[in-house]
C-alpha cells in the first residue's frame, strides 16, 4: 500500500514526474495491502509452472517431430498421463506446502525489508540483485544437494526427485515437500541478505524457476543458455546427473558450474564428455573415409591375384 491518495501526490512527494513503469506500479499497488502484493509469489509460481513448460511437453509429445534430434536421451518417451501426474504432484506440493509458507512467512518478508514503495529500481539496480541472488542461491544449493545424495538423505527424500532419471521440464520442483522446503532457504536466504524491491522478488522467484524448467527439460537446443551464458550448466549438464542417479558425485550445482569444478565434483561428467566427443570425431572421420575413397587397405591384407 503507497501513501499517497493519487499519482499528484506522489509526483509531488518525488520532486519529480514518475516513469510510465512507475505510474503503472501505482494504479496497480497503491490500494492494495503489501501482504497481498507478498502472496502473488504462489500465483506467479504456479501460473509460471503451469506456463513455462508447456513448449517442452508439446516437443516431448511428439508435436514437433524436428526437435527430437535434440532430445539428450533420445530412447526415453514421455507419456501425457506421466507428465500430467507429475504436473499434479508438484500442483499439490504448491497448495499444500509452498502456498502456506508464503503466506507464515509474510512478518519475516517484512522485517528483511522488501519494499512496496516508489520509487521503483531501475533495471540495472534489478539485473544486479538478481545476478547476486543467482550466485548466493546457487551456493547453498550446491551444498543442500551434496548433503541428500548422503545414504540417508537420498533414501529418506532426494529419491523423489530421481524419479526422472531422464528429467522433463515439469519434473524441476517434483521433490519430497521436506526437499522443496530445505531447497526454499538459499532462494530466501538471497533476498533476505540484499533486500530490495517487491518487483525484483518475484522476479527473482520467476527467472529462478523458469531456470529450473530449462535445465530439467531433457532438450539441447543450439539456442539453449547454456551455449551464451558463462559458466551455466544447462539442460545437459543436470540431465547427466538425473541419468547417473543415486551413485551420482556430479554434478550438484542447480545453475552455474563453478562450485562443481571448485570442489571437483565435475569429474566423472567432463571424462565421459570428452569420451563422447573422442567417440563422435572418430565416427564423423569413419564416415568421410567411407565417403570418398574407403579404409586404406595394407598391401599385406590384400589376396594375392
Ligand atoms: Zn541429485
Ligand atoms: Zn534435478
Amino acid at each position: 500500500m503507497l501513501p499517497y491518495q493519487n499519482l499528484q501526490e506522489a509526483e509531488e512527494a518525488h520532486g519529480r514526474a514518475l516513469s510510465v513503469a512507475e505510474k503503472l506500479w501505482f494504479r496497480y499497488s497503491a490500494h492494495k495491502p503489501d501482504y497481498v502484493l507478498h502472496y502473488h509469489n504462489i500465483i506467479f509460481l504456479m501460473l509460471f509452472y503451469t506456463l513455462a513448460p508447456l513448449p517442452y511437453v508439446f516437443i516431448g509429445l511428439g508435436w514437433f517431430k524436428n526437435m527430437d534430434k535434440y532430445k539428450i536421451q533420445p530412447k526415453v518417451k514421455d507419456s501425457f498421463s506421466n507428465m500430467f501426474k507429475c504436473y499434479k504432484n508438484v500442483m499439490g506440493s504448491f497448495l499444500l506446502v509452498v502456498g502456506p509458507l508464503q503466506v507464515i512467512s509474510y512478518p519475516t518478508i517484512q522485517w528483511i525489508g522488501i519494499r512496496t514503495s516508489l520509487p521503483l529500481p531501475s533495471l540495472w539496480e534489478v539485473f544486479l540483485q538478481i545476478m547476486v541472488y543467482f550466485i548466493i542461491e546457487d551456493f547453498g544449493n550446491y551444498w543442500i544437494h551434496r548433503l541428500l545424495h548422503s545414504k540417508w538423505g537420498y533414501n529418506k527424500i532426494h529419491r523423489i526427485h530421481h524419479e526422472y532419471a531422464a528429467p522433463i521440464g515439469l519434473a524441476a520442483p517434483y521433490a519430497h515437500w521436506v526437499e522443496i522446503l530445505i531447497l526454499g532457504i538459499p532462494a530466501f536466504l538471497a533476498p533476505a541478505l540484499v533486500p530490495g524491491h517487491i518487483v525484483t522478488y518475484w522476479l527473482w522467484f520467476i527467472l529462478r524457476q523458469m531456470e529450473a524448467i530449462e535445465t530439467h527439460s531433457g532438450y539441447n537446443f543450439p539456442w539453449s543458455p547454456s551455449k551464451y551464458i558463462p559458466f551455466y550448466g544447462g539442460a545437459e549438464y543436470h540431465d547427466y546427473h538425473h541419468y547417473v542417479g543415486e551413485q551420482s558425485q556430479s554434478n550438484f550445482a542447480s545453475v552455474f558450474t563453478y562450485c562443481d569444478y571448485i570442489y571437483g565434483t565435475d569429474k566423472g561428467y567432463r571424462y565421459r564428455k570428452q569420451a563422447l566427443e573422442k567417440l563422435a570425431k572418430l565416427r564423423h572421420e569413419d564416415e568421410g573415409r567411407r565417403e570418398d575413397e574407403p579404409y586404406h587397405i595394407p598391401a599385406e591384407d590384400r589376396k594375392s591375384q
